[in-house]
């Protein structure tokens, strides 16, 4: 890397946890401040031969971790995933100073329900919800009158990398619901959840939650379908006016 560069830290990678071939974590020391908000994303990059390859990362710790969590899946064709999945605990990445991103929970628009729809690493932003939220109502800073409901499709049970620690929340927190869905559900006959993918069961749940866009603001995160079905749902549903769904689109799909 080119030390001079200011607009860089170089992060440390302090721990790794592989979920499936495809699909890992990291947690990385910046080396330096990093203030963000829950729902924001943090650059990395690589150097190599001359060249930088950078690529924005939903982070799913929380601000008041001392270290950044990321949940990555592998594009095996993609230019920087490839060269992530190869790095271990100790290597060294780049990661703009400045974390971006306005996928934040929306505390003061009145709406005191939050559903929050994602698939696979599209669950990192509310990892951070979650746990930032927690820790403030074990501390007694959060009252509980806002609610979060999320839900999380994948196609194979897997490749939920939280699984245990929302469930674990689910049952903690009075104002947390989980529920996990797969999509390719015929290998797995022990999966004792939901079926179908996120935005098949979206109607479902809004219905059983009572989730309408009078009191309630959606937030979806990761497949671009997935958020094209389940915009198109929600806007059925009434979500029409702006700030009653926010979304962040992981990656443009191929025409
Ligand atoms: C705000 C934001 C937050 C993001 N957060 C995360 C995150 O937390 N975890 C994460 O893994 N990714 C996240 N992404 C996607 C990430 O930025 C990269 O696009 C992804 O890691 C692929 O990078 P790459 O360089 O390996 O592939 P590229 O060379 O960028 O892409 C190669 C091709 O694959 C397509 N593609 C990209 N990602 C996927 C995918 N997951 N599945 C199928 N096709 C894909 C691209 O559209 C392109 O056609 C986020 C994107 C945005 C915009």
């Amino acid at each position: 890397m080119n030390i001079a560069d200011e607009r860089f830290y170089r992060a440390q990678i302090t721990q790794r946890i592989d979920f499936a071939p495809d699909l890992w974590m990291f947690r990385i020391r910046s080396g330096g401040e990093f203030k963000f908000v829950p729902g924001q994303y943090a650059t990395l990059g690589v150097e190599g031969n001359g060249k930088r390859v950078e690529r924005p990362y939903s982070i799913a710790s929380s601000p008041s971790e001392d270290e950044v969590e990321f949940f990555f899946e592998l594009v095996p064709e993609g230019a920087l995933t490839p060269l992530l999945h190869k790095m271990q605990p100790g290597d060294q990445l780049l990661m703009r100073k400045v974390p971006k991103g306005k996928f934040s929970l929306d505390l003061q628009n009145g709406r005191t329900n939050h559903l929050l729809i994602s698939t696979v690493t599209g669950v990192a932003p509310f990892v951070s919800f979650v746990r930032t939220l927690a820790k403030e109502w074990k501390e007694g800073r959060f009252d509980g009158t806002h609610r979060l409901f999320l839900l999380n499709g994948a196609s194979r049970p897997w490749e939920f990398g939280y699984l245990q620690e929302l469930n674990q929340f689910d049952k903690e927190l009075p104002w947390f619901k989980y529920v996990p869905t797969v999509s390719r559900p015929w290998d797995h006959e022990d999966w004792p959840g939901e079926i179908g993918r996120a935005d098949d069961i979206l109607r479902k749940y809004a219905d059983h939650w009572e989730l309408d866009a009078s009191n309630t603001i959606a937030y979806i995160c990761g497949h671009p379908e997935m958020i094209e079905h389940s915009k198109a749902i929600l806007k059925r549903r009434g979500f029409t006016d702006t700030g009653s769904v926010k979304e962040e689109v992981y990656w443009i799909p191929a025409k």
